[in-house]
C-alpha cells in the first residue's frame, strides 16, 4: 500500500558521499525529474564531515561512491552500518558491476550500480526501492520498541527478525549469536515487591541492557523476565564473549526501585549461527536450553549451546577477570634483557618485558595475555604500571652504580591512543624524578602509522621532555621509511624474524643490509632483536649494527638476575681491559 502512494509532502533525504562535486549535481540531475519522488540531497566531500552528518543529522538513504573511503571499502561500509544506524547505504562505482557487486552486498552495501551508463531510470527505482524498505523497517521499529517499553513482543515479530537477521548473517557470511536471558528467582521477586514494582525493575533492566549493547543489535523482551538479543555481525566467539561480558556487568549494581536497592542476577543461554543451528526456531530451542544449563549457577552465568564456543569465551572472560586482579594483586612483574653496543660490548641499556606470575599457572608470556589486556582496555593501567616500575628501577640502578643505562618501556597501540596517554607519562616521569634521556619509549609500525598526525604530536611532546622513541619490530609492517624523517625517531629494532633467517636466506641479508643503512642516513641507530647465534652477530657486526639484543648474550630476567648480570658483565670487562 505504501509504494503506490506519491510521497512529495515528505521528501526523501540523501546523503550523498563522493568526493566530486561534478558527480554530486549529476546524481541531483539524474533524480531532479521524478514526478513520484521528491528528494533532498546533502553533499558530503570528506570524511570528517561525514561523520558529524551522520550523528547529527537525518537521512533516509546513503548514496555513496565507492572511492569514498578512508583505506578500505569493507571497513567503510561497516562503519557505515554502525554510524548512519543501518540506514540503506547505495553504493555506485566506476568498476564493471559483477564481482564487486556481489561483494559490497555481501559486507553491507544495500544495493549497487555501476556508474557507466548509469540511468534516470535504475537511480530512481534503486532510491525509492531502499527509501520504501526504509520506511516499512521504521514502522516495524517502531512497533517493536513500543512493545519492548510496554511488556510483550509479537512472537511472530520476533521470529521473523531473527530470520531476516540470519538471511543477512547467511548472505554476508557472518556469525550471528542469539542470547536469552532469564531472570533468576522473579516469581518470589514479584510476591515480595508487587508486580508493579517488578515491572518498573523489567523496565530499568531493559533500559540497561540497551546501553550494555551495540547499536547493530537487537534487544526484544519475549515474555515477563525474559529478553532475547540478537547479535549481529560477529567475528568469532571473542567478539561474543565481549558482548557478554557487557551484558553481565550491566547487572552488577543494584536497581533502585520504588526506594529499594535490588540486586538482580540472570541467567543467559548463547546460541549462534552457523554452529548451533541456521533456522529461527532451532536457535530459540537451543538458546533457550542453553540458558536452562545456566541455571544451574548461581548468580549471572551464562552458558553456550556450543562447546567450544563456551571454553573459548569462557578463558577470554576468565584470562580478564585474572588479569584484573593480577594488577591489584602485585602478580605481574617485570624482566629486564640487556641491550649490547657491538662495537664495545658494553651494555647499554635494558627492555622491560613484562610477565605475569599467575597463581595457579606459574609464568604466563606477554604474548599470551598482551592481546587480552587490549581487548578488555587493561593495557592502559597496565602499560602504566610498567612505566612507573621502569622509572624506580631506573633510579635504583643509578644507585647501585650503574648511571646511564636506558631504560626502554613497550607501548601498545591501545595505550598509544589513549586520550590521556602524554599527561599520564609526563606525570608518573615528574614523580618518579629521574633523567628522562634515559627513557625509551617502544612503538611498532602500526601504533605510529595508524594516525601519523597523532603521531607526530606525541612523539614531540614527549621528545621535548628528554624521552626518546624506538620502532619496534621494523620490517614486519609496510611503512615507509621516509615516513619518519618527521618523527622524533633515535632507534630502530629490526624484528627477530628477519634475523633469524640470517644464514638461511639471501633476502633476510639483503633487507637487513638496507635497513641499517637507510636508518644510518637518517642518524637513527639499528639494534637487531633476536641474536641467537655466532653467525648472526658476525653479520652484524659486519654490517655496522649498533646494538644488538638476543639469547646470545642474555635473555630477559627479573631484576636481582638483572644486577648480578651486570656485576659479572663489568668484571669480564675489566679483566679484558
Ligand atoms: P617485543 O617487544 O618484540 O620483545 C622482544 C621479545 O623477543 C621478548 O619476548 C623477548 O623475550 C624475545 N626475545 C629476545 N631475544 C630473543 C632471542 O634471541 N630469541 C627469541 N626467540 N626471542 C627473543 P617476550 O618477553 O615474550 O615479549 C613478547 C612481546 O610482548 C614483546 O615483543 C612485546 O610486544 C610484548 N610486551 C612485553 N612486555 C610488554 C609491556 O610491558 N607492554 C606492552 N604493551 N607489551 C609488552
Ligand atoms: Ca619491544
Ligand atoms: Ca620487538
Amino acid at each position: 500500500m505504501l509504494a503506490k502512494q506519491p510521497v512529495s509532502s515528505s521528501s526523501v533525504r540523501i546523503l550523498v558521499l563522493s568526493p566530486d562535486y561534478t558527480d554530486f549535481c549529476w546524481y541531483r540531475a539524474l533524480l531532479a525529474e521524478d514526478g513520484e519522488l521528491s528528494t533532498d540531497l546533502t553533499w558530503c566531500p570528506d570524511l570528517v564531515d561525514c561523520e558529524d552528518l551522520l550523528r547529527n543529522a537525518h537521512f533516509d538513504v546513503i548514496l555513496w561512491d565507492c572511492v569514498f573511503h578512508g583505506g578500505s571499502e569493507k571497513a567503510f561500509l561497516h562503519y557505515l552500518a554502525v554510524s548512519g544506524n543501518d540506514k540503506p547505504v547505495l553504493a555506485v562505482s566506476a568498476e564493471s558491476p559483477a564481482e564487486l557487486a556481489n561483494e559490497l552486498l555481501g559486507q553491507g552495501a544495500a544495493d549497487y550500480l555501476s556508474k557507466a551508463g548509469l540511468d534516470p531510470w535504475s537511480l530512481r527505482r534503486a532510491v525509492r526501492c531502499l527509501w520504501y524498505r526504509g520506511q516499512l523497517g521504521e514502522t516495524e521499529q517502531g512497533q517493536l520498541r513500543r512493545e519492548v517499553a510496554s511488556g510483550f513482543i509479537n512472537r511472530d515479530l520476533f521470529f521473523d527478525r531473527l530470520q531476516q537477521a540470519l538471511l543477512r548473517a547467511e548472505r554476508g557470511r557472518q556469525r550471528l549469536a542469539l542470547l536469552h536471558l532469564n531472570l533468576d528467582n522473579f516469581r518470589s521477586l514479584n510476591e515480595s515487591i508487587g508486580y508493579q514494582e517488578s515491572d518498573q525493575l523489567i523496565l530499568k533492566l531493559a533500559d540497561r541492557l540497551r546501553t550494555s549493547l551495540r547499536r547493530v543489535d537487537s534487544l526484544m523482551r519475549i515474555g515477563g523476565d525474559e529478553f532475547a538479543v540478537i547479535v549481529e555481525k560477529v567475528e568469532d566467539s571473542l567478539a561474543i564473549s565481549q558482548i557478554i561480558r557487557k551484558v553481565v556487568s550491566s547487572l552488577d549494581d543494584p536497581f533502585v526501585v520504588a526506594g529499594q536497592n535490588l540486586l538482580v542476577s540472570a541467567s543467559l543461554g548463547v546460541a549462534s549461527y552457523p554452529e548451533a543451528g541456521d533456522t529461527p526456531e532451532t536457535l530459540m530451542r537451543r538458546a533457550n536450553r542453553a540458558m536452562f544449563e545456566a541455571k544451574r549457577d548461581a548468580g549471572t552465568s551464562y552458558r553456550f549451546y556450543d562447546q567450544q564456543l563456551h571454553i573459548n569465551a569462557g578463558y577470554q572472560l576468565r584470562l580478564e577477570a585474572d588479569l584484573r586482579n593480577a594488577l591489584r594483586g602485585h602478580e605481574l612483574e617485570l624482566y629486564y634483557q640487556p641491550r649490547i653496543d657491538l662495537a664495545t660490548e658494553d651494555v647499554r641499556g635494558v627492555e622491560c618485558l613484562i610477565r605475569w606470575n599467575h597463581p595457579e599457572r606459574g609464568l604466563v608470556s606477554p604474548d599470551e595475555f598482551i592481546p587480552a589486556a587490549e581487548r578488555s582496555g587493561l593495557i592502559v593501567p597496565i602499560g602504566y604500571w610498567v612505566i612507573e616500575q621502569a622509572c624506580a628501577r631506573l633510579q635504583q640502578m643509578a644507585d647501585l652504580g650503574y648511571p646511564g643505562l636506558v631504560f626502554a618501556v613497550n607501548l601498545s597501540f591501545r595505550q598509544f591512543h589513549d586520550r590521556k596517554m602524554t599527561e599520564t607519562i609526563f606525570r608518573i616521569i615528574y614523580n618518579a624524578n629521574v633523567d628522562t634521556s634515559l627513557i625509551e619509549l617502544e612503538l611498532t609500525e602500526s601504533a605510529m602509522m595508524h594516525d601519523l598526525d597523532y603521531a607526530r604530536r606525541c612523539l614531540r611532546e614527549l621528545n621535548q621532555l628528554g624521552v626518546s622513541f624506538a620502532l619496534d619490530d621494523f620490517g614486519t609492517g609496510f611503512s615507509s621509511l621516509s615516513n619518519l624523517q618527521n618523527l622524533p625517531i633515535s632507534l630502530l629494532k629490526i624484528d627477530k624474524s628477519f634475523v633469524q633467517q640470517l644464514g638461511r636466506s639471501a633476502d633476510a641479508e639483503h633487507i637487513i643490509r638496507a635497513i641499517i643503512s637507510l636508518a644510518h642516513s637518517l642518524q637513527i641507530s639499528v639494534v637487531a632483536e633476536g641474536v641467537e647465534t655466532d653467525g648472526q652477530l658476525e653479520f652484524l657486526r659486519q654490517e655496522h649494527c649498533d646494538e644488538i639484543q638476543g639469547y646470545y648474550f642474555a635473555r630477559p630476567m627479573p631484576w636481582q638476575e638483572l644486577i648480578d648480570f651486570l656485576h659479572n658483565h663489568s668484571q669480564a670487562a675489566c679483566l679484558q681491559q
